[in-house]
């Protein structure tokens, strides 16, 4: 039989309604998630490994990182054939991007978690387990780098994001869709990433900033980071990456302090193009050496440039890992 290894991190899969603090808060162990879920016994052989017990808005990307580093620990072992991680849904995506770009391993990692707590009615916890440990031990899923799994849905690190507050349905990859779904009896696999980065440091850089750009938006924030200073700033554009006259000042203004800018933009599809050249458009911006982030959302660009910012500060170098 296979083995996979859950390392439980927290979330709502992991927490229970308190009458008192009349909400749901962290309750439930890594060893109680697995017994909530017998059926695993037909699927794999599960080891238990408790990373921590925290919503998902209180880990930081360099728990990420550490996070990282034990999957790897663990994948590493030849009788283990996949790693699950459980972990709350508010910054889910924010943490697979992270491990796909850092993982060593190309055995398959999945992370999931719940939208609905262990003593609600209808949990979706134990269901997405089951199906994440479907996938972890499913020679299919070999060499497709970092994944998602929710809903009976498979989805790419770079690719996924949480759509809804409330819905079981929450991840989606918009403009591309699930790169395979769990049924009964087996995982199909219908597409292969494409974008299997890595980007191997052994440091992340965690001061870098996410603004996001509204009408009207002037370079208050942009003063502001610069007086810290920032390590880094992405900047979430309108469109396909224009932003107000002043964005565009505080974004020079910051290029001219040394601080990187990365350009993605608000809308949840599509790319960052240089389609325009008018005041506040991308190319408008070209001569202060911005970097374009592709498709990628700001907060995983966000965490792209933590980890390039561990191998480089140079612009031009920080820009070949956005291309
Ligand atoms: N607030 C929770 C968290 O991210 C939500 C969840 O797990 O679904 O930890």
């Amino acid at each position: 039989m296979k083995k996979v290894v859950v390392i439980t991190t927290g979330g709502t899969i992991a927490m229970k309604y308190d009458s008192v603090t009349k909400g749901l808060v962290p309750a439930v162990s890594g060893e109680d998630l697995i017994e909530a879920v017998p059926e695993l016994a037909d699927v794999a052989e599960v080891e238990v490994v408790e990373f921590s017990n925290v919503p998902s808005g209180h880990v930081t990307p360099k728990m990420m990182f550490e996070l990282a580093k034990l999957a790897d620990k663990y994948a590493a072992k030849e009788e283990v054939s996949g790693i699950v991680i459980t972990h709350g849904t508010d910054t889910q995506e924010e943490t697979i991007y992270l491990l796909s770009l850092l993982l060593d391993t190309g055995k398959p990692v999945c992370i999931t978690g719940a939208m609905r707590g262990a003593s609600e009615m209808g949990p979706d916890g134990p269901a997405n387990i089951l199906a994440a440990v479907k996938v972890a031990a499913c020679k299919e899923a070999v060499g497709r780098g970092a994944m998602l799994v929710f809903n009976d849905e498979v989805h790419a690190a770079a690719e996924v994001t949480k759509t809804h507050t409330t819905s079981c349905s929450t991840f989606a990859s918009p403009g591309w869709g699930p790169i395979g779904h769990v049924y009964f009896d087996k995982v199909v696999f219908r597409r292969q990433p494409e974008n299997l980065q890595k980007i191997k440091t052994e440091v992340i850089e965690e001061d870098v900033y996410l603004i996001k750009t509204v009408a009207g938006l002037d370079d208050y924030l942009f003063k502001c980071l610069a007086a810290k200073p920032v390590k880094g700033i992405v900047v979430e554009a309108l469109g396909c990456g224009n932003v107000p006259l002043g964005v565009k000042q505080g974004i020079e203004y910051v290029r001219s302090c040394g601080i990187p800018v990365v350009l993605a933009s608000r809308v949840h599809t599509g790319r960052v193009v240089p389609a325009y050249s008018y005041e506040g458009s991308a190319v408008s911006m070209a001569a202060s050496n911005i970097i374009l982030a592709g498709e990628l959302t700001g907060q995983k660009a966000r965490i792209k440039l933590m980890l390039v910012l561990g191998i480089t500060k140079d612009v031009d170098a920080i820009r070949k890992y956005f291309n």
